[in-house]
């Protein structure tokens, strides 16, 4: 059977709560082996931490504070995010970055938890999982100010051009995280995809939102991840299992799993 990690999975969502066992069943037969949980704010955090408790060797959490978390408190809630990470518990930073889609309100003070945490993770040697929404340019200004730094990880749900998906990787070790919008109707995405290599891609969901064609709309899980892969190795003209192996590699170096 292939081998997949979903690289981007928020398994501790609500929407799970009543079949979490049937989801991880499901996902360990379509031969998910490994899920990462990024992490939003504090008020997510005990969820996560509960789950990541009860599927050992399966959903390793991250740590971070997300950009539409950032309001008011931020202060606080970036301090918790600093003292949580000092336990070894967790196989990222992230997921960080800004979001100016959402609301531009709080941007400066997003610009300074990315950074903080950009730090953070060079700091610790972890990954970064980077979100970013309109917001393109402030993002390239903040990985321009943190080069000195030691950053490695991924744009997930990256949406961007070829020239994007470029100048991001001459920022260091930098992939992609392709999820189900590359099975839309009309995503640039697979324009991307046909010119960038497989080393630069990470398989993700970000489940329970953004399930691929033929459940778009509906709720996403891990176990979907089958259907990227699919997509991806028919754009690339290669085997699903070229697909598989080569991302899933990627994967492990990524997060040391
Ligand atoms: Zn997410």
């Amino acid at each position: 059977m292939l081998k997949y990690i979903d690289t981007h999975s928020h398994l501790y969502d609500s929407d799970f709560e009543i079949d979490i066992a049937e989801v991880t069943e499901r996902s360990k037969c379509n031969g998910i082996f490994k899920v990462v949980m990024p992490s939003v704010d504090s008020t997510t955090h005990p969820a996560m931490m509960n789950l990541a408790g009860s599927l050992p060797g399966f959903a390793f959490p991250a740590i971070g504070l997300h950009p539409t978390s950032v309001k008011d408190n931020w202060r606080q809630e970036l301090d918790f995010v600093i003292d949580s990470a000092d336990k070894n518990t967790y196989v990222a930073v992230g997921e960080i970055g800004l979001d100016g889609y959402w609301s531009k309100e709080f941007m400066n003070e997003q610009i300074t938890v990315f950074e903080e945490q950009l730090r953070l993770a060079s700091e610790r040697d972890l990954p970064v999982i980077i979100h970013s929404r309109d917001a393109t340019e402030e993002i390239f200004n903040s990985l321009e100010r943190c080069k000195e730094m030691n950053i490695r990880g991924v744009f997930h749900a990256f949406s961007g051009s070829y020239e994007t998906a470029c100048r991001i990787f001459s920022y260091g070790n930098f992939k992609l995280g392709i999820g189900g919008v590359i099975t839309f109707k009309n995503s640039n995405l697979p324009k991307v995809i046909e010119k960038a290599g497989l080393d630069k891609i990470l398989l993700e969901t970000d489940s329970p939102w953004l399930s691929p064609v033929p459940y778009r709309g509906k709720r996403n899980e891990p176990s979907y991840i089958t259907l990227i892969a699919e997509k991806i190795a028919q754009i690339k003209g290669c085997s699903i299992e070229e697909v598989a192996q080569i991302t899933t590699l990627n994967a492990g170096q990524m997060f040391k799993l």
